[in-house]
């Protein structure tokens, strides 16, 4: 049995079992709702036997980010040993945040994911992604205290009547119980797209651009901290959040993301 059929067999076999164990109540209104919406395929919408998945076409497409990983950046290194590991990226340039993971690559399936709910609006995606999420930050989440979503800038949280970033946190917190909290960080400067900008010039875009609401600080101190945002494009923009928690004496500042740039275009 090839690995994604054997996944597959594992998932259906998990899935049945749960759904034995819901109270009837629950499982009587999830048939009514599936009369309503039938289920489907989160990426491509082919029908599915049910909710919140992927089918195994798009499965295959997700670029998933495997162990093992470099334990500051969470790219892929191509051998691991039972110690945690640090690529020799992170070596040169160690970043300001402690670890970062991501679910995928920023590319295929997981990209347009995070595209159909940061444009399109479409927030049927939110669960799965969550539920990923979760997954590919345990290690991060087994001991941490909040979740903090990169805030947007006013002009652009206006134009999109909602944060991506803070949408994901508030489900992931609902799955994994560490509370959530959007207002802690505050993104008072708009910054310029980093596309195309060197190292420093990224550096310089983002410099100021986050802060910790008014009188708040407290609640920093002493706490293990885990960013999330939807993608890490660029080290700088999360560097920067994590330079202002580490001023107000963060223990531990961790990023999740759905998606990571893994190649050296979008990194500085
Ligand atoms: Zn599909």
């Amino acid at each position: 049995m090839s690995t994604s059929a054997a996944f597959e067999t594992a998932r259906k076999l998990a899935t049945g079992l749960a759904d034995a164990l819901l109270p009837p109540v629950i499982r009587v209104a999830r048939a009514c709702a599936d009369v309503i919406v039938p289920p489907a395929c989160v990426a491509c919408r082919q029908p599915l036997a049910d909710h919140n998945m992927l089918c195994a076409p798009c499965w295959l497409k997700v670029d998933f980010i495997r162990p093992p990983l470099c334990d500051r950046l969470g790219i892929p290194l191509p051998y691991g040993t039972e110690q945690p590991l640090t690529s020799a990226r992170a070596q040169a340039e160690p970043p300001v945040y402690d670890r970062a993971r991501a679910v995928a690559g920023h590319a295929g399936v997981m990209r347009d994911l995070a595209h159909k709910l940061k444009y399109g609006d479409q927030h049927h995606v939110v669960p799965l992604l969550a539920r990923l999420l979760h997954e590919a930050g345990r290690e991060l989440l087994a001991d941490s205290q909040l979740l903090i979503p990169i805030p947007l800038g006013r002009y652009r949280l206006w134009r999109r009547a909602f944060n991506q970033a803070a949408v994901l946190g508030q489900a992931l917190s609902r799955r994994c119980g560490v509370p959530h909290d959007p207002m802690l960080l505050e993104r008072p400067r708009e910054t310029p797209s980093q596309v195309g900008k060197t190292r420093e010039q990224r550096q310089d875009n983002v410099r100021g651009a986050f802060r910790i609401a008014e009188g708040r600080a407290n609640e920093i101190y002493g706490r293990n901290i885990t960013l999330i945002d939807d993608v890490i494009t660029t080290g700088a923009t999360i560097d920067a959040a994590a330079r202002i928690l580490r001023r107000a004496g963060a223990k531990r500042v961790d990023v999740l993301a759905l998606t990571l740039v893994t190649d050296g275009g979008g990194w500085s």
